[in-house]
C-alpha cells in the first residue's frame, strides 16, 4: 500500500493505546529526509524531488476503512521541493477531511525554511491542530537539531500561524534529557507560550543508535509531573503531557484536544483560549 505509520517506524511504546483509542500517526512525502538532526533516526538524503501523488487519495481511503476518529500527519522535511512539500501536504489533509468530514486532523509539520506561501498554502488547507517542535532548549538546538533548522525561527512560524488563524490549536514538543537546564527549560516554556502555543508535550530523548547524540540524564517521572504543573500552573499551556514515553503525538493528548474541538463547535465558538485548561470545556 505504500502508507507509512510512525507508529510502527519508531517502534513507538505507545501504539496499542493508541490505535486501539481511534488514533493513528502517518509520515507523508517518503522516508527520506533532506536534513540529518542528530536525535532522529530517519533516514538523510535527497528524495530528488520524488512524491507519490497517489498518497492523499490513500490515505483518505485508509483512514475512511479503519474509522480512525484523530489523525495524525507527520513528515520528513523536503528542502528538494520548491514549496517544500507544502502542496502536496495541503492535499493529504484535504483529501482526508473531505472522505472523513468528522476526523480531526494535526500535522505536525516541516518549517518551511522560514518562508510565508508555504505556510500559507498549509493552513488553507484547514488542519484542527498545527504543531512544530523547538525540539529541545535554544542553547541546544545546534548540535540537536540540523543546520538549517532554527528554534527563532520555529518560533516566528508557530506565531505567524496564530496571526492568521487564531481558532487553530498550535502544538510543540521538548526531549529532556539531552544536557538541558531546568531553567532553559522555563525559559523555552516561556518563549512558546510567547509566540501563543496551546499545547506542549515534553518527553525522554532516547538515543536512536550509537550514532546519534547520547542521553545526558534519565528524568525521573515525578518531574516531568511537576514540569506539568508548571506548564499549565505557571505559564498557561491549554494543555500538556509530560512523561518519559510522551512523544509528540500522544493519545492522551489527542483525547484532550478532540473534547475541547468538538465543545466548540457544539458551542459554535472559534477561540481556543476560552476553554478551561482542566476539563477542556468551554468557559
Ligand atoms: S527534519 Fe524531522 S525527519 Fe528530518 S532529520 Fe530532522 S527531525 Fe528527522
Amino acid at each position: 500500500m505504500g502508507l507509512a505509520t510512525v507508529c510502527e517506524e519508531a517502534r513507538c511504546p505507545n501504539i496499542g493505546e493508541c490505535w486501539a483509542g481511534g488514533t493513528a500517526t502517518f509520515m507523508v512525502m517518503g522516508e527520506v529526509c533532506t536534513r540529518g538532526c542528530r536525535f532522529c533516526a530517519v533516514k538523510t538524503g535527497n528524495p530528488n524531488g520524488w512524491l507519490d501523488h497517489e498518497e492523499p487519495d490513500k490515505l483518505a481511503n485508509v483512514i475512511r476503512q479503519a474509522s480512525w476518529e484523530y489523525v495524525v500527519l507527520t513528515s520528513v522535511d523536503r528542502d528538494d521541493l520548491p514549496d517544500g512539500g507544502a502542496a502536496h501536504f495541503a492535499r493529504c489533509v484535504t483529501e482526508i477531511k473531505k472522505a472523513n468530514p468528522d476526523i480531526i486532523v494535526e500535522v505536525l509539520i516541516p518549517d518551511f525554511q522560514g518562508e510565508e506561501a508555504p505556510l500559507r498554502v498549509l493552513l488553507d488547507s484547514q488542519p484542527d491542530v498545527i504543531a512544530q517542535n523547538v525540539e529541545t532548549v535554544e542553547r541546544l538546538t545546534h548540535p540537536v537539531r540540523d543546520r538549517r533548522a532554527g528554534y527563532q525561527q520555529t518560533l516566528t512560524l508557530l506565531q505567524r500561524i496564530k496571526t492568521w488563524q487564531p481558532d487553530r490549536f498550535t502544538k510543540s514538543s521538548i526531549m529532556l534529557g539531552l544536557g538541558e537546564t531546568d531553567a532553559e527549560v522555563r525559559q523555552c516554556m516561556a518563549d512558546l507560550r510567547a509566540h501563543g502555543v496551546d499545547i506542549l508535550t515534553l518527553g525522554q530523548y532516547l538515543q536512536p543508535t550509537p550514532k546519534h547524540l547520547p542521553v545526558i540524564d534519565f528524568i525521573p517521572p515525578q518531574k516531568f509531573k511537576e514540569w506539568q504543573q508548571v506548564a499549565g500552573e505557571e505559564f498557561g499551556f491549554l494543555y500538556c503531557a509530560s512523561g518519559p514515553l510522551v512523544r509528540s503525538s500522544y493519545r492522551a493528548g489527542e483525547f484532550f484536544i478532540k473534547g475541547v474541538i468538538e465543545a466548540r463547535k457544539a458551542a459554535g465558538t472559534q477561540t481556543p483560549s476560552s476553554f478551561t485548561k482542566e476539563t477542556g470545556h468551554e468557559q
